[in-house]
C-alpha cells in the first residue's frame, strides 16, 4: 500500500482522503491490490450529513424544475455509456465479476438514469375530488438528506438503483458502498458531478459499515435509509430507525426456489436453473439457490443438470469466455466451504463441486467449484440460510401441495422460479408461491420499469418501477378554500 497514490472520497462535496485507516481493495482472481485508500471515519460522516443538508437548502437543486433535473439525469446515463468500457473493467477489478457480467450491470446503471430521468419529467401534482368547498391537491416533496447504503455484489447496480431516484427526487445523497467494493461508487460520483449535480449534494463514504453506517442511520438530518444488504445488518438499522421514525427501504437476503414442473422443456429448464444458482458466482440476492424437481423426473433432470454445472467455464473474469469468476473474498468462500461442511454432516451428497478447482490458474484467487447437493429436506440449515455462494441444495417434490408448503417454508421470500409448459399450473404455483418477484419459464431478468423487492426477511418497501421515486419523497396533501 502506497499511502501517496491513495484514492480521495467525496466528503459532502470535497474529495479528499478520510481520517480512517488507510486501507486496499483486491482484485479476487489474484489477492493483487487494485487501489488503497483511506476509509472516512465517523467524523467524516457528521461533515457529510452536514455539508448535505447545506447543499440540500442552498445549491437550488431540489428548486429545479423536475425536467431540469431531468436533464442532468439523462447527462449521467450519457456519460456512463460513453466510459462504459472502462467501468465495466473498473467493476471487474473491484468484485471480480466476469466481464460479460459487468458490462451488462453498466449497461443496466445507464438504463437506470435514463429511467428515472424520464420518471422525474412526469413528476405532478394531482387534483383530488373534492367533498367540500375546496380544492384538494396531492404534492409531493423532497426528503432533505437521504442516505443509500449499497453491498459488494453489484455496487454499480445497487448504487444507481438508490442514486437515481434519489436524485431525481430533489434529495441530496450520502451513499455508502460495502468497505470492499468503493471504487465504482466513487466514479459515479465524479460521473454525476461532471454531469452537473450541485457540489455536496452526493458524498461517498467508504469504509467499516459498523462507523460509518450507525452514524448515518442515527444522524437527525438523514431522513430515510435506503438499504440494501444482509438481512441482520437491515435489522439492525430498521431498529434504530424505529426510534427515530425513519422510513428506510430494505433489500435484504434470499433463499430461492426454483420449481421444475414434470411438464417443462427441460433442456430450457436446466439453463434456467444454472444462469439462475451460478451466475454471479452465486453471489447473488436473488440467486436460485434452492430447487425442487417432480419426482418422476428427478433424475434425467438432475443427469443433465450436473452435466451443465461441470461445464461451466471458471476462471478469469476478464476472459470473454469466463461464466464464473471468483469469490469476493477468501473469508467469503471459508464460510462457504462451512456450508457445504455442514450439509454433508447433516447427511446430504455433493453431486458435483464441494471443492476449490485446482491449476494454477486458480492459485491466487477466491474460486469454488459450482456445487450441486441433494439428499436434504427443505429443513437442513443449508436450505434454510442464505450461503450466498454457488451452491444448490436439489431436492424431488411429489405433488404441488408438498411443492408449495416447501418452497413457502422460509424466513426469505424475495424470488422464485417456475419451469412448466402448462400455462395453468404455472399461473397456479406462480400466484400460491411467496414471493416479491417470480419468473416463469425464465430466471433472473430485469426491468427497471417493474418494481422490486422482498417479503419477510427478504425486504421492505420496493425499489425500481416509476413509483419507486416516491419513496424518497414525502407526500402533502393541500386544501384550497374556494
Ligand atoms: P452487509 O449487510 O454486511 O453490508 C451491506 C452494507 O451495509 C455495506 O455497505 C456495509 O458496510 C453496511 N453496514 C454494515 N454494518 C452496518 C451497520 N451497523 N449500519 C449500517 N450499515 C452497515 O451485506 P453484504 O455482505 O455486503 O452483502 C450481502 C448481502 O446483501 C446478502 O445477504 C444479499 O442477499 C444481500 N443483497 C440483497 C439484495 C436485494 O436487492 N435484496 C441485493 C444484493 C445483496
Amino acid at each position: 500500500m502506497d499511502a501517496a497514490s491513495a484514492l480521495k472520497i467525496n466528503i459532502g462535496g470535497h474529495w479528499r482522503y478520510g481520517r480512517g485507516d488507510l486501507y486496499a481493495t483486491t482484485y479476487p482472481a489474484t489477492g493483487e491490490e487494485v487501489a488503497c485508500l483511506y476509509a472516512a471515519n465517523a467524523q467524516d460522516t457528521e461533515e457529510a450529513i452536514e455539508l448535505a443538508h447545506q447543499a440540500f437548502l442552498t445549491s437550488g437543486w431540489a428548486q429545479r424544475l423536475p425536467h431540469e433535473r431531468a436533464q442532468v439525469l439523462h447527462r449521467v446515463a450519457a456519460i456512463i455509456r460513453e466510459r462504459s468500457e472502462e467501468l465495466a473493467q473498473l467493476q471487474r477489478q473491484d468484485n471480480g465479476k466476469p466481464i460479460s457480467e459487468t458490462r451488462a450491470l453498466v449497461a443496466s446503471a445507464a438504463g437506470t438514469f435514463q429511467f428515472f430521468a424520464a420518471a422525474c419529467e412526469t413528476l405532478e401534482e394531482t387534483i383530488t375530488p373534492s367533498r367540500g368547498p375546496y380544492v384538494t391537491m396531492s404534492v409531493h416533496e423532497p426528503m432533505g438528506v437521504v442516505a443509500a447504503i449499497t453491498p459488494w455484489n453489484s455496487p454499480i447496480a445497487s448504487d444507481a438503483q438508490k442514486l437515481a431516484p434519489a436524485l431525481a427526487a430533489g434529495n441530496a445523497v450520502i451513499l455508502k458502498p460495502a468497505e470492499v467494493t468503493p471504487l465504482l461508487s466513487l466514479e459515479i460520483a465524479r460521473i454525476c458531478e461532471e454531469a452537473g449535480v450541485p457540489k455536496g449534494m452526493i458524498s461517498v463514504l467508504p469504509g467499516k459499515g459498523s462507523v460509518i453506517g450507525d452514524v448515518i442511520t442515527r444522524h437527525p438530518l438523514v431522513k430515510r435509509v435506503s438499504f440494501t444488504g444482509g438481512t441482520s445488518t437491515g435489522k439492525h438499522i430498521a431498529r434504530i430507525a424505529a426510534d427515530k421514525m425513519m422510513p428506510v427501504s430494505m433489500e435484504l437476503g434470499g433463499k430461492s426456489a426454483t420449481m421444475v414442473l414434470e411438464d417443462a422443456d427441460l433442456d430450457h429448464a436446466v439453463a434456467g436453473v444454472l444462469y439462475g444458482i451460478f451466475s454471479s458466482t452465486g453471489e447473488s440476492c436473488i440467486a436460485g439457490s434452492r430447487l425442487f424437481v417432480a419426482e418422476p423426473i428427478y433424475e434425467e433432470f438432475m443427469e443433465r443438470l450436473v452435466a451443465g454445472a461441470q461445464a461451466l467455464r471458471v476462471g478469469d473474469p476478464a476472459s470473454e469466455n469466463t461464466q464464473m469468476g471468483p469469490l469476493i473474498t477468501a473469508r467469503h468462500r471459508e464460510g462457504i466451504e462451512r456450508y457445504v461442511a455442514m450439509g454433508v454432516e447433516e447427511g446430504g451428497q455433493i453431486r458435483t463441486g464441494g471443492i476449490r478447482p485446482s491449476g494454477s490458474d486458480y492459485e491466487r484467487g477466491w474460486f469454488y467449484t459450482p456445487t450441486i447437493i441433494e439428499g436434504l429436506t427443505n429443513q437442513a440449515r443449508i436450505a434454510q440460510e442464505e450461503i450466498f455462494g454457488p451452491v444448490l441444495v436439489a431436492m424431488p417434490f411429489k405433488d404441488e401441495t408438498s411443492l408449495i408448503e416447501q418452497a413457502n417454508d422460509s424466513v426469505y421470500a424475495l424470488a422464485a422460479g417456475v419451469w412448466s409448459r402448462d400455462f395453468k399450473r404455472a399461473w397456479r404455483m406462480g400466484r400460491a408461491v411467496q414471493a416479491g418477484t417470480v419468473w416463469v419459464n425464465t430466471y433472473k431478468q430485469f426491468s427497471i420499469s417493474t418494481p422490486f423487492g422482498g417479503w419477510r426477511d427478504s425486504g421492505l418497501g420496493r425499489e425500481k418501477g416509476r413509483e419507486g421515486i416516491f419513496q424518497y419523497m414525502e407526500q402533502k396533501s393541500m386544501y384550497w378554500g374556494t
